[in-house]
């Protein structure tokens, strides 16, 4: 969706657009969609593997069960991802991730291909000759440790007290928005 709607307004990059999936919890689930196309599982792993390549980030819902989608995009199509680089917006606001790259400075050879070919919010600096990661900025997709030529960058996870258990699923998740906005959530009313 987020990538349809940059081409249509002309604002397109070339990385794959058709790279989100749905996921039905029936059989023929898609067969009379008219928003996609029903794939087999290999090319559903094929799809993911090939935006993975691209550099595009793996995102799906915060809960713990209840997933049907999975979107595969970039920071200057996304509409997450873009407006936290055009707003500006702390990446915890909108993404939540229990992890955060860092960099071994004694193993990277300077590159530059983690921030200039992965990262798509701009969370990894050239700092004087050495290559960081702005904690603060990192959305922990891991994009940059997948390419890293001298496995210089890993996954590290979040103190305990900062990580976050995501909802148990979809309704405890809106259920948990409707509190921080200070409305009554109820899936059936
Ligand atoms: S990709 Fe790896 S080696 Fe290259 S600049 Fe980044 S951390 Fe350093
Ligand atoms: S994990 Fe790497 S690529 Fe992903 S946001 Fe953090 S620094 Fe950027």
């Amino acid at each position: 969706m987020c990538k349809k709607e940059a081409h249509i307004l002309g604002n397109g990059c070339n990385k794959p657009r058709e790279s989100c999936l749905g996921i039905a919890p029936v059989p023929d689930g898609f067969k009379d969609s008219n928003w996609g196309r029903p794939i087999s599982k290999k090319e559903a792993y094929e799809i993911i593997e090939k935006a993975e390549a691209f550099g595009l980030v793996h995102m799906i819902y915060n809960s713990q069960q209840d997933h049907y989608f999975i979107c595969n995009c970039c920071g200057c199509c996304c509409n997450v991802l873009r407006g936290i680089n055009k707003l500006n917006i702390p990446a915890g606001w909108v993404v939540s991730s229990n992890y955060y790259a860092a960099i071994d400075m004694a193993e990277c050879s300077e590159c530059g291909i983690c921030t200039d070919e992965r990262c798509q919010v701009a969370a990894i600096e050239k700092d004087h000759e050495a290559y960081r990661v702005v904690v603060e900025k990192c959305i922990g997709c891991g994009l940059c440790v997948t390419t890293c030529p001298s496995d210089a960058i890993c996954l590290v996870r979040k103190n305990e007290t900062d990580c976050e258990i995501p909802p148990k699923d979809e309704e405890e998740w809106f259920k948990m928005r409707g509190v921080n906005r200070g409305v009554e959530f109820s899936r059936y009313t």
